[in-house]
């Protein structure tokens, strides 16, 4: 969470004044374990989210999509082809585009995959080939999102610390039209599990605009991050809308909905026309005069963004060129030793 400043404000002198012995407001970027420490176990298992618990991270993620009988369930896509074992348990269940659709299995029959490593369904090859192993015989499964939460809790009641959830409803539009209701489920099972509340250290965050408008309308009222790219990359939302979001009349009106301003790496690193080096954009300086705090995905170790030497030189424009609030990461260790590192924790 946030580290909060102290101050007292002085009536008389109509001035905000420190109080003696206690620290000024600092710069806290914060973490997240994008996926969970999904550089190093498969993702989204409650295995790879605990060790991301484990490295200090202020927030682990939860990418949600909901099943046949509409339970969340916790998964990048809204295909289950790439991360599990479906095509060989269910071969006879997929669409006519050859892939296996979560809103077509029940919970139960989710909950009989086994999850590996991520990989490309066509060639059976693993996408990150320096991580885990993609065959082994481990029995990781699908976690639900109600399953995550307890998880996230049990370890802030064991360890005493205060680590949040980072929950991503994955393409509403889509599930809505298949009669599945997943952003007002997700809200509510956030309030359920005592998230919702504008200091909440849960944060919502969506790709559809509309969503995030609609996330307010149902009752959202914590930290709600509209994530941004360049090309709306096949959700519901055309580039023309992500295209408006980045200029200064969409960041005035996403701001009354959203606090948070999630947009692609790409968009604040611009590459140079030689494509060898990079520039930095004026778009988070803007999003934050609209005063949404900046956050930005994904850091990886084994793929940086173009134009980036190494590991420090990325880190150094995020935290000191950028001034990130925070940074989704595969890889969270390597950003919290950044931190530790330069006293920003
Ligand atoms: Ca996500």
């Amino acid at each position: 969470m946030a580290r909060k400043g102290f101050s007292l404000f002085c009536a008389a002198c109509m001035l905000a004044v420190a109080v003696p012995g206690m620290a000024a407001p600092q710069y806290h970027p914060e973490v997240a374990a994008h996926r969970g420490a999904s550089g190093y176990l498969p993702e989204h298992t409650l295995e790879t989210k605990a060790l991301a618990y484990a490295m200090g991270v202020d927030y682990i993620e939860q990418d949600v999509i909901m099943t046949k009988d509409k339970k969340l369930m916790v998964m990048h896509d809204v295909y289950i082809d790439t991360t599990t074992d479906v095509a060989k348990r269910f071969p006879d269940r997929k669409r006519k585009d050859g892939r296996y659709y979560a809103c077509d299995f029940t919970a139960d029959e989710i909950r009989s995959l086994r999850v590996s490593e991520r990989f490309n369904p066509k060639t059976g090859e693993a996408v990150f080939p320096k991580r885990f192993p993609l065959k082994t015989s481990i029995e990781y499964r699908v976690p639900f999102l109600e399953e995550e939460f307890q998880q996230v809790q049990g370890l802030n009641k064991s360890t005493g610390n205060s680590i949040g959830v980072y929950v991503e409803v994955k393409e509403p539009d889509f599930f809505e039209k298949q009669g599945l209701p997943i952003l007002k489920d997700t809200i509510d099972m956030l309030t359920r599990y005592g998230y919702n509340s504008p200091d909440s250290n849960a944060i919502l965050q969506i790709f559809d605009y509309d969503a995030v408008k609609k996330a307010r309308e149902l009752g959202w009222k914590g930290p709600l991050a509209m994530l941004v790219e360049a090309d709306g990359q096949g959700h519901k939302d055309d580039a023309a809308v992500h295209a408006w979001l980045q200029t200064d009349e969409g960041l005035k009106e996403l701001a009354k909905y959203a606090t948070i301003y999630a947009p692609d790496f790409e968009l604040l690193a611009v590459p140079s026309k030689d494509g060898k080096s990079y520039v930095k954009s004026d778009l988070g300086d803007r999003a934050r005069k609209a005063g949404m705090k900046l956050h930005t995905w994904t850091f990886r170790v084994d793929s940086l963004p173009k134009g980036f030497k190494d590991v420090d030189e990325v880190m150094d424009f995020c935290f000191k060129d950028l001034k990130l609030d925070g940074m989704f990461s595969d890889f969270p260790d390597v950003v919290v030793n950044y931190l530790k590192e330069n006293k920003l924790r």
